[in-house]
């Protein structure tokens, strides 16, 4: 069956997950043997859109760029993934109606939590006055209206935003529905804290195919961890008197 192309369009403020949430995808996508591509913001700037500033105008060229080269590769059957801030809805709306199977991903976190992880100390600079027009600081950051998806970066883990953008890809009939278990495994890979015994009786014989690396008594190891989570899984099930509280 030929992949059906599509561009997933990650907009939101610098620093609110972008490039994370792609690379997370990208790994996924690739690991179910799909054709992909990452089209960031910050590299395209400094090879496509070497001549372009910040002003609006030069902004709205910068996404059309991006958008025209998008839409090929989508065209050519690539899950196409581009991480842009991206800031303007009108631009972001026509793209909407130009580019094959356009899904636009709000990746939202507050400013200040975005200010707070200053991944590239850009928010430094801008408060300082030394970068103008920067977005959320001096220039408008305009949230979409209605996003196909909006992931909550300051809420959700980064397994949780990928799990939700990977259903949503699955309910459109973009990608094939995956085996539930590698979705579980992705979701599961940033969550905290411990999970009940269900969870990790799944969980763990996802995991196991991958470590091949572990050697003899690693694998050992894990094949323990996983009959004795099992056990309590099973106990906790037969509710057996104490062993299953
Ligand atoms: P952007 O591409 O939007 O500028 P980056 O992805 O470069 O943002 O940086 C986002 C930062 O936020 C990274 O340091 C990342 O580890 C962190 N982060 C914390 N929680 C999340 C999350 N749920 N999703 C994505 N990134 C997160």
């Amino acid at each position: 069956m030929r992949q059906q192309g599509f561009v997933l369009w990650l907009t939101g403020l610098s620093g609110a997950g972008k490039t994370t949430i792609a690379r997370s995808l990208e790994q996924e996508l690739r690991s179910r043997n799909q054709l992909v591509e990452v089209l960031d913001g910050d590299v395209v700037r400094s090879q496509l859109c070497q001549d372009l500033g910040f002003s609006r105008r030069d902004r709205d060229i910068n996404i059309r760029r991006i958008g025209f080269v998008a839409n090929l590769l989508s065209r050519n059957g690539v899950a196409t993934i581009v991480s842009a801030v991206s800031p303007y809805r009108e631009i972001r709306d026509e793209l909407r109606q130009s580019v094959n199977h356009f899904i636009e991903v709000y990746v939202n976190a507050p400013l200040e939590v975005c200010e707070s992880r200053d991944v590239k100390g850009l928010y430094a600079k801008a408060r300082s006055g030394e970068i103008k027009s920067f977005t959320g600081i001096d220039s408008p950051y305009e949230p979409p209206i209605h996003p196909e998806i909006t992931c909550y970066t300051a809420e959700e883990t980064l397994g949780e935003s990928t799990a939700k953008i990977l259903r949503t890809l699955e309910q459109m009939e973009l990608i094939a529905v995956a085996d539930r278990r590698f979705i579980l495994e992705s979701s599961n890979a940033q969550k905290r804290g411990r999970p009940n015994s269900i969870y990790l009786w799944v969980t763990e014989e996802i995991s196991m195919p991958r470590q091949e690396n572990l050697g003899f008594g690693g694998a050992i190891a894990v094949r323990f961890r996983v009959f004795w989570s099992r056990f309590w899984a099973l106990a906790r099930l037969a509710r057996v008197g104490r062993f299953a509280r």
